[in-house]
């Protein structure tokens, strides 16, 4: 085959990201084939006489819609991919590996999951678990001793930045290896690994797959040992994904790029135009991205913005092609912010339409 005809080619760094978003893990240009072959579903292959070299066997340890996938997110993020059924299980894959006197350092504004996950299930099992805020002064206090060091920038919700490659120096000179968290910007606008990281960790529930419609996570790193105790792991606890699910986020990694350039650009106009607004008293808004938050009086006025808003989904996530908002403070004191804190997560709609539909809600809030 002609290598202009193998899509994995289109990954090279001379692309672009979105160009490699649209090929990466695509099959060799067969005559007559498609061009993202559909989801296998199988429990057993069929596996007759010797096991060795068999291929595949069952389907808990390996699947031929979970490769391609994988490799796909590996070109992205620089690395090797491993899927996981959802993003918590990709952390648990990461955190639970910790043992009795090693030591976790999670942050404190960042996924409240990771947080309840250190405290309800390595606490008790002797991991000494420090929790530091986003900051990357905060992080360098809490290093002696380390053994991971999980970090999420930006962070979420309240969307602060790290020197990730500047962290992974000071982490690396501890003694100790660095997780990051990439939900939020995604291997098309940051690529953690790149900058020294030791593993990339992913939420595909939200800009990954795009579309409210799926959980999914994953894993990247560049260590083929570690890749290959996180599969060990995943066929021993079973937490793998549906293959129909991991074919649907491979088919919307195509459109990430364009998702993320049309959201992009609607988030950071509609920062520039929230800082002008008198009813907003904060904005929160990394320069990148989808996803801003910004904070309201209180409350009352917060519900009556979201209410007033006729095309934003009141829902929690973000990351979707339907632009979506919520109140964080409604899940309790997990994000310590305001009750007026918002996060606002800009979808593919028109930015003009988008805009308009955010000024009628708020200028509705003074009448
Ligand atoms: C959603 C999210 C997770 C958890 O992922 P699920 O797919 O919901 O299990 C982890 N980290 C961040 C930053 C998230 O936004």
């Amino acid at each position: 085959m002609d290598d202009r005809h193998n899509p994995s080619a289109a990954t090279e760094e001379r692309f672009g990201p979105a160009t490699r978003a649209v090929r990466a893990g695509l099959p060799l240009a067969q005559q007559g084939e498609p061009l993202l072959p559909g989801p296998t579903f199988a429990a057993p292959f069929h596996l007759r006489g010797p096991i060795e070299d068999a291929g595949h066997v069952y389907g808990r340890g390996t699947n031929p819609t979970w490769a391609r996938y994988e490799e796909a997110l590996g070109a992205l993020e620089g690395g090797e991919a491993v899927c996981f059924a959802s993003g918590m299980a990709a952390v648990t894959a990461v955190l639970l590996e910790l043992r009795p006197g090693e030591v976790l350092v999670v942050p404190a504004d960042g996924y409240p999951g990771v947080r309840e996950l250190a405290r309800e299930h390595l606490t008790p099992r002797g991991v000494d678990v420090r929790v530091v805020p986003t900051d990357e002064h905060a992080v360098r206090e809490a290093l002696a001793g380390a053994t991971l060091v999980w970090v999420e920038s930006p962070s979420n919700p309240r969307l602060d930045l790290l020197d990730l490659a500047a962290l992974a120096d000071d982490v690396h000179a501890a003694g100790a290896r660095l997780a990051v968290d990439n939900t939020l910007a995604t291997p098309l606008l940051q690529r953690p690994l790149e900058l020294g990281a030791d593993l990339s960790v992913s939420s595909d529930s939200k800009h990954l797959s795009g579309h409210s419609d799926l959980v999914l996570g994953h894993v990247a790193c560049t260590d083929p040992g570690w890749a290959a105790a996180l599969r060990t792991w995943r066929t021993r606890t079973g937490s793998i994904p549906g293959p129909f699910e991991v074919w649907l986020a491979h088919r919307s990694l195509a459109t990430l790029g364009v998702r993320l350039e049309r959201g992009s650009a609607s988030a950071g106009a509609l920062a520039d135009l929230l800082l002008e607004r008198p009813e907003v008293l904060r904005v929160h808004y990394p320069g990148m991205g989808t996803v801003l938050s910004f904070e309201l009086a209180d409350e009352p006025t917060a519900e009556a913005f979201l209410d007033g808003c006729a095309l934003v989904a009141q829902a929690t996530s973000f990351g979707g092609v339907h632009s979506s908002a919520e109140r964080r403070a409604r899940w309790g004191p997990a994000d310590a912010v305001g009750g007026g804190f918002i996060r606002f997560s800009a979808g593919v709609e028109d930015t003009e339409d988008l805009l308009a539909d955010v000024v009628g809600a708020l200028d509705a809030l003074g009448g």
